[in-house]
This record gives C-alpha cells, structure tokens and sequence, in this order.
C-alpha cells in the first residue's frame, strides 16, 4: 500500500492508534481530517516529531505551541489569532525569532488600542465599487466627498475587469471559513453601464470562490435595472434601489437629474421577483422631517403598494449633527405599531430592524463613511481601480492590513 492509500485509511480508520506512530508524516496528518478524533489523540499529536503537524494544532494548544523549539510552529500559534492571553505575548516579546517577536509585539499594541468583538455573529462585508459615472446628482452623495472616483474611460473599466476577481480572491482566501462573507455592489451607480454590468455578471458567475460568498447584494438607483435585471439571477440575492422619498417631487428635488417613477419602480421591482431577487427601497434623511411619523407611514404604504420587501432608512453619513436621525429611529421604536426585532450599538454602526403589523420590515441604520477608522475588520473594499483596499478612501491597501484577517475590532 502507498502511502496516499495509507493516509486515506487514517482519515477515515476506527482504529485511530494504530496510525499515531506511523513512520510517515503524511500519513498520521491524515489523522486530523478523522472525524473520530478524541481531544486525548490531538494532544498527542500536538507533540508530534512533524513541525507540519504541529504547526496545524499550534493554536489549539497554544501554550504547548508558544514553547516550541521550532519558530514555525510559535508563529502559526499567534499568527492571526486575536485571543491570544496577554501575558503569553509579553513572554514571546523576549522571544530569539525576529519574526515571532514583531508578531507579538503588533498583537499586544492591537490589544491596547482595540477590543476583539467576540460575539460578532454577522458576515463581513466585501464592498464592489463599479468604476463610472452617476445619472444622478444627490447633494449628500458620499462619491463627492471621496477623491480619485476613477473617470468612466473604457480602458480602465477593461483593466477593472481584469482585476477585481483577483482582489476579491486576495480577500476571500485570507478571511478563510471564519466568517460568512458578503459582497455589496455599489458604484457610483453600478448599473448606469449595463452592459459592463453585464460582462461583471458574468464574472461573478464563474468566480471559482463563489461557494465561499454567503450572500450578493446590490445598492442601485434603479436606472439601468430593467436591462441587467435578468443577467443578476442566480448571482445577486437581494437588490437595494435607493428612492429617497415616496413623493415624486421631492424625489425629483433630491436626485435632481433623475426623475424615476412610481410606475417604473413597480415594473423593475416585478422584473427582479421574476428572477427570485427581492428588492428594498432605501432612503437617506439628509434633512429634518416635518411629522416624521406620517412621512414614515406614508412611505411604508407606497414601498408595499411597489412591491419592496423592506424599507431602509440610513443617515446621511458626511453630516455629523444629524441627531434626529436617532430621534426618528427611537421614536419607530417606541411606536406601539411596529415590533422591535434587533437592535445593536457598535462603533460602526447603530441601527435597528423592526416590523410593521403587517410583517413588513423597516430598518434604520446610522453607520460611519470608514469602518476601518473604528471597527477594522468588519469590512474590505474591492475599489474602482480593481484593488483592494481596507478603506473607502484607498488610503490603505488589503496587503498593508496587519489585524488578524477574519475577526472584527472595536476601538477603545
Ligand atoms: S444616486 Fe447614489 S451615487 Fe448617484 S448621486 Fe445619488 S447618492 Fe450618489
């Protein structure tokens, strides 16, 4: 017998001992794909003469792995791993290993500065800024306050093409299986280009990590939907079309260069559910509401009457008084005719979603332009240049990040 055929045999044996002092490595590693397993093997194999070995339990058995007289297998111990104790990390600071010694040194000044958000049970997100243009012309849209948006030329939108699949990659292979992980398309207006829309489809499609993305979304005005709608299915789960408002006036005030319909909402919202992706109208309260209460309600009953399955209402993130965003979200709340189903306060965001007697669902969400500057980790940019990023503002490329990837931190 070989020895792939030997280490088949570990993965799936019974009879796990008989292999644990096998002569080859490769096949007593095959024992840790055994779903037989006992924590008392692990052990014993956490000793084991293979650094290979060792270095896979190395984080398990964390005080065992930081002894090691092999660096690898004290490197792998530490390496992006947020818990480990602080007094082992003060011990590694005197450690012979450059390598080891600079990993524990970063690891202790995260510490200080950041809580590691434990209980984070949510996915990270990976943000997909389409290059190009907007037909609209919202006064608080955040692509104004952002520099180097990449100019709508066809040649960098090629090159865009080119590369984002490999950054999202970059992204997907180093966040591993430790987080669910979704993907928002967004833009400018992602769907202004249709048929680039379409070609980014396409790629989507045949990403080879797809089965790694829990979830695709999209956040779009809504304008060139109708076109791409059909090539979205089976690749985007949920569409976000940005309205703003349920009158058609002020909708027209806010985007000022576009003017869509209620009758062209209920068309593209009809077009997306026949290919199963269900839509939510998103609004951005720039400005203070007079009656919030009545606007809300009259809003919720023409989001229902389109056909969205939801309606979000998110603050205008460049305009830092804005209190009665809060005032409205707690007033919804304590609004006897909807019912509270979560509600959360981190450093990135504060939001909350509740449902009408109806079951229809209403969000708030106030969060912040750069999730990096407050709770790193909980989110990646793939930007309109093809790279990634960990900031909306491409100050910092992925590569630079030196948090453990895969985990979410709060700033103290
Ligand atoms: S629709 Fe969105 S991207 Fe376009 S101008 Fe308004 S906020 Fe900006």
């Amino acid at each position: 017998m070989n020895w792939r055929e030997e280490r088949t045999k570990a993965r799936n044996t019974n009879n796990i001992s008989k292999f644990l002092n096998h002569p080859n490595y490769l096949v007593r590693d095959g024992l840790l794909d055994n779903k037989n397993i006992t924590d008392d093997i692990l052990e014993k194999l956490s000793h084991d003469n293979s650094v290979q070995i060792r270095e896979k339990l190395a984080k398990k058995y964390i005080e065992r792995a930081i002894k090691d007289s092999n660096w690898r297998v004290r490197y792998a111990a530490i390496n992006d791993n947020p818990e480990v104790p602080y007094e082992l990390l003060k011990d590694l600071l005197n450690d012979k290993d450059l390598r080891v010694k600079n990993k524990a040194q970063r690891l202790l000044e995260i510490q200080k500065d950041y809580i590691y958000r434990k209980d984070f049970d949510n996915s990270i997100t990976i943000k997909l800024v389409i290059p190009g243009g907007c037909n609209a012309n919202c006064n608080f849209c955040y692509n104004k306050h952002t520099t180097n948006m990449q100019k709508n030329s066809s040649l960098l939108k090629e090159q865009w093409l080119n590369n984002f699949l490999i950054s999202l990659e970059q992204i997907v292979l180093k966040i591993e299986e430790r987080q669910p992980i979704s993907i928002d398309i967004t833009g400018n207006e992602p769907t202004l280009d249709s048929d680039f829309f379409i070609k980014v489809m396409h790629k989507l499609r045949s990403f080879s990590l797809k089965d790694k993305i829990s979830r695709i979304t999209c956040t779009t005005n809504g304008i060139g939907l109708k076109k791409v709608a059909p090539f979205m299915k089976g690749v985007v789960n949920y569409v976000n079309i940005s309205v703003h408002d349920y009158n058609q006036e002020r909708r027209n005030k806010t985007f000022r260069t576009y003017n869509p319909t209620d009758e062209y909402y209920k068309e593209v919202v009809q077009i997306l559910l026949d290919n199963n992706i269900h839509t939510s109208a998103v609004a951005v309260i720039y400005n203070e509401i007079n009656n919030f209460p009545k606007w809300r309600d009259e809003f919720i009953k023409w989001a229902e009457k389109i056909g969205f399955v939801s309606l979000r209402f998110r603050h205008n993130v460049y305009f830092n008084n804005n209190n009665n965003f809060l005032e409205y979200m707690n007033n919804t709340i304590n609004d006897k005719n909807f019912y509270l189903i979560q509600k959360e306060n981190t450093p990135d965001s504060n939001w909350c979603q509740l449902t009408t007697k109806n079951g229809f669902l209403v969000f708030f969400l106030k969060g912040v332009v750069d999730t990096y500057k407050v709770s790193p980790g909980i989110e990646f940019i793939v930007h309109d240049d093809g790279k990634a990023y960990v900031d909306f503002n491409k100050k910092i490329p992925f590569e630079n990040y030196d948090f453990p990837i895969g985990y979410v931190f709060d700033k103290k």
